[in-house]
C-alpha cells in the first residue's frame, strides 16, 4: 500500500501515518523526521536545512527531492510507505509522479487531514519533542503530559519544544503552507484514490481511514 498524507503542520499527519504504520505493517517516511535527525547530526545537509525549518520556511525543493529519490528507492519501501509531510510543493509533488512512475509504482491513497486552523495553533504551541533523535516521542502539555515533568516516559531524555513550534514561527509555517502546500490538494482532487477526512480525535480519523481500504 502507498499513501500520501496531506494536511497543515499540526493537523496530525505524523500520528495518522504512525498508526497506519503499525496497521498496515508499511513504513512511515516522514521528511520533517529525516531532516531533524540531520540537523542532530549535523550533517552538511542538516546545516543547511536548519537555516529554512528554524524560520518556518520550507526546505528548497532541490535539497528535498534528492533526498527523497534515495529514500524512495530502499528495501523497506517495496512493501509500501506513507509520506509524511511530502510532498509539500506543487514541483515536489509533479517530480513524486515521475519517480513513482519509473519505480513502477502507482497510490493507493491520498489523505488530506482537515482541522481548523484555531486548532492547529493550539496543538502546536502545546507539543514538547523528546530531545532523542532516535526515540523523539511526542507529547502534549494538556492531553498527553509526560509522567514526570520534562522528562520522556520513553527513553527518559529531556523534553523540549521544537525550535520551529514557537508561536511566531508557528504562524509563519502556517502561512507557507497555506501559499505552498495548500495548493496540492485541488492538485490531488482530480485523483480516484483522495480524499479528506476531519482529524480531530485520531481514533475517529483511523476508523474513516481504515473504511476507505
Ligand atoms: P514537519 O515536521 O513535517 O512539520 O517538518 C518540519 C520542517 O521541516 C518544515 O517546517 C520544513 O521546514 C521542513 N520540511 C519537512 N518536509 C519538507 C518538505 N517536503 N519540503 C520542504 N521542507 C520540508
Amino acid at each position: 500500500m502507498r499513501v500520501i498524507m496531506l494536511g497543515a503542520p499540526g493537523a496530525g499527519k505524523g500520528t495518522m501515518s504512525a498508526l497506519m504504520e503499525k496497521k498496515y505493517g508499511i513504513v512511515q517516511i516522514s521528511t520533517g523526521d529525516i531532516l531533524r535527525a540531520e540537523v542532530k547530526a549535523e550533517t552538511d545537509l542538516g546545516l543547511k536545512a536548519s537555516e529554512f525549518m528554524n524560520r518556518g520556511d520550507l526546505v528548497p525543493d532541490d535539497i528535498i527531492l534528492g533526498m527523497m529519490k534515495n529514500r524512495l528507492q530502499k528495501n523497506d519501501c517495496s512493501g509500501g510507505f506513507i509520506l509524511d509531510g511530502f510532498p509539500r510543493t506543487l514541483k515536489q509533488a509533479e517530480d513524486l509522479g515521475m519517480m513513482l512512475e519509473r519505480l513502477g509504482m502507482g497510490l493507493d491513497a491520498v489523505i488530506n487531514l482537515e482541522v481548523p486552523e484555531d486548532l492547529l495553533i493550539r496543538r502546536l504551541t502545546s507539543r514538547r519533542t523528546c530531545s532523542n533523535p532516535s526515540c523523539q516521542a511526542v507529547y502534549n502539555i494538556y492531553t498527553m503530559p509526560p509522567k514526570k515533568e520534562g522528562v520522556c516516559d520513553i527513553c527518559g531524555a529531556e523534553i523540549i519544544q521544537r525550535e520551529d513550534e514557537t508561536e511566531e514561527v508557528i504562524r509563519k509555517r502556517l502561512a507557507t503552507y497555506n501559499e505552498k502546500t495548500a495548493p496540492l490538494i485541488r492538485y490531488y482532487s482530480g485523483y480516484d484514490v483522495f480524499f479528506s477526512v476531519p482529524c480531530l480525535e485520531a481514533g475517529e480519523t483511523m476508523d474513516k481511514i481504515v473504511e476507505r481500504f
